[in-house]
């Protein structure tokens, strides 16, 4: 019978190198802190050169400065972070249109960096944990618009069911590499990206009226999200889409 002690119930990441993208605001740069806290070593990629800077200072991480909407520096960027243990693919963008506005251009974009990229990066992130013959958890931060047609995020929103799917077909694969591959939905997160879509009461307000918690999350509450669900704590969490949603879905 598998015996589970206490210690490996605590998140520990001590030797294990982990990869945010997208870490260099919001959500992901959380995550980068809270990761080197429970003493992972951070590689961070992001593509506004003093954000990594900032990061760099606060928590003396590697930093990688890419675009990773261009398969060539996602690809020297995955390759730049060497020996990764754990993978956390964060970076988005979410252009807002009316679905009968939406250009091509938005389209690719948004499908190039919150999709294309994730394919690229894990590719070579999780070949070479099976090379190495150790075993791994990615984490992709997904969106509860995966799940819920919100209006003008026809982009975004296809962008992030695909990478549930994406999540699902990777975790079937690699399971029997020992890789563990899950997707977090959260909900509202007042970051830049958040604050784009919902700072106006007319749309944050009802949406946070469904929300049970009457609030919507903070940074914190999806890295520490993160974090267990890439820890060997969550060892038998593979193929989820987990919400994070204050109990949002259950309304
Ligand atoms: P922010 O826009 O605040 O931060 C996104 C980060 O990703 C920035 O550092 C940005 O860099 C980086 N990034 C974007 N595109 C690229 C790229 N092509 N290459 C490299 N880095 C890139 O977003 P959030 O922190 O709010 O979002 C983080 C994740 O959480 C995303 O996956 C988002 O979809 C998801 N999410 C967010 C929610 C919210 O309400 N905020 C709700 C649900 C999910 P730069 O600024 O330099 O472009």
């Amino acid at each position: 019978m598998l015996q589970l002690a206490p210690s490996t119930q605590q998140i520990d990441f001590q030797g294990r190198r982990a990869l945010v993208t997208g870490a260099g605001k919001g959500i992901g740069r959380e995550i980068a802190f809270m990761l080197h806290r429970f003493n992972a070593k951070v590689v961070a990629v992001s593509r506004t050169q003093t954000d990594l800077d900032a990061l760099r200072d606060d928590i003396g991480c590697q930093t990688i400065l890419a675009d990773l909407g261009n398969v060539a520096e996602a690809r020297q960027a995955a390759q730049e972070a060497g020996n990764v243990d754990l993978l956390v693919n964060n970076a988005a963008i979410a252009i807002l249109e009316p679905f009968l506005e939406t250009k091509v251009e938005s389209w690719d974009a948004t499908m190039a960096i919150n999709l294309r990229a994730v394919v690229v990066v894990s590719q070579m992130i999780a070949k070479g944990m099976i090379e190495r013959g150790v075993p791994g958890s990615i984490v992709n931060v997904s969106s509860m618009s995966s799940f819920q047609a919100l209006p003008h995020h026809a982009a975004y929103a296809a962008s992030k069911a695909g990478l549930d799917q994406l999540t699902k077909v990777m975790a079937v694969e690699l399971g029997a590499h020992n890789i563990r591959v899950n997707s977090i939905n959260p909900t509202v997160v007042m970051t830049d990206m958040g604050k784009r879509a919902w700072s106006d009461p007319s749309k944050g307000g009802p949406m946070l009226a469904r929300i049970p918690l009457r609030r919507f999350a903070e940074c914190e509450d999806i890295a520490s999200v993160v974090c267990f669900v890439l820890s060997d704590a969550a060892g038998m969490l593979n193929g989820l889409a987990l919400r994070v949603d204050g109990g949002f879905w259950a309304t």
